[in-house]
């Protein structure tokens, strides 16, 4: 990186996008996010509910435009069929394959639902995008980490109560139950997090092998690890110190 600006730290929604740095290759047609990792939800669970009753209707931007694909783009401006049975995204009068667009005012960030409903409705799910955060707000605390087996997602309760994505990079992937790459990812955010007390909660980047202590990543590659439970600093500081 040859340029940084101080600016580029805001992770007050209030101000603007928080960490969010855009990525081109313009001569694929192709942008998107530069450090923020992509959330798909395609799986219902309490914390998602939680997410879902939090997030905001609002008209498309441009940042909605980077999480779909580019021949997607016209359907963000297109109604749902429920609320005009003429939309050009509705399909021989009640399918629909419309998009919706929010954002998460915790984070700022966008959110676009990707509706699917066949002909006659046998089929009706939406499927939502969005990025992960690089770090929690300022001010906010850590509380618990959550692993998401309903969703398999990876949230993050502050001290005030809200709800956040784990922080995640661009080209990790969280996972647990197994071992690889995205087990590999979480025990090292893990292990920033316990070493730090619970304070360093940005994304743990560049993965290294000294970073990931051995019981967290033990524990991570386990199916102990692999259902859903909400783990504090101090659960976290007994399973490295077993
Ligand atoms: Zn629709």
């Amino acid at each position: 990186m040859t340029f940084t600006h101080p600016e580029l730290n805001l992770t007050d929604p209030t101000q603007g996008f928080a960490h969010f740095v855009l990525y081109t290759e313009p001569h694929l047609s192709v942008a998107g996010a530069a450090w923020n990792a992509t959330i798909i939800i395609e799986r219902q669970s309490s914390y998602v509910r939680e997410w879902l009753d939090r997030i905001q209707r609002c008209d498309p931007n441009p940042l909605h435009t980077t999480l779909v694909d580019n021949h997607k783009i016209p359907r963000l401006f297109h109604p749902c069929v429920d609320e005009d049975a003429d939309s050009p995204s509705a399909v021989a009068g009640s399918g629909c394959t419309c998009c919706r667009t929010w954002y998460d005012p915790a984070s700022g960030l966008p959110v676009v639902g990707e509706h699917f409903r066949t002909r006659g409705g046998d089929t009706d799910r939406w499927t939502y995008t969005t990025y992960a955060p690089l770090d929690l707000r300022p001010g906010d605390t850590f509380h618990a980490v959550i692993i998401d087996r309903a969703s398999r997602l990876f949230w993050i309760r502050t001290g005030a109560g809200s709800l956040s994505f784990v922080p995640e990079h661009l080209s990790r992937g969280y996972d647990v139950g197994r071992s690889g790459g995205g087990p590999d990812a979480f025990a090292q955010y893990l292990s920033q997090l316990v070493a730090s007390g619970g304070q360093d909660t940005a994304v743990a980047i560049p993965a290294s092998e000294q970073s990931i202590d051995p019981q967290l990543r033990a524990w991570v590659t386990s199916q102990d690890a692999a259902r859903t439970q909400e783990l504090t600093l101090r659960d976290l500081n007994a399973i490295r110190q077993r």
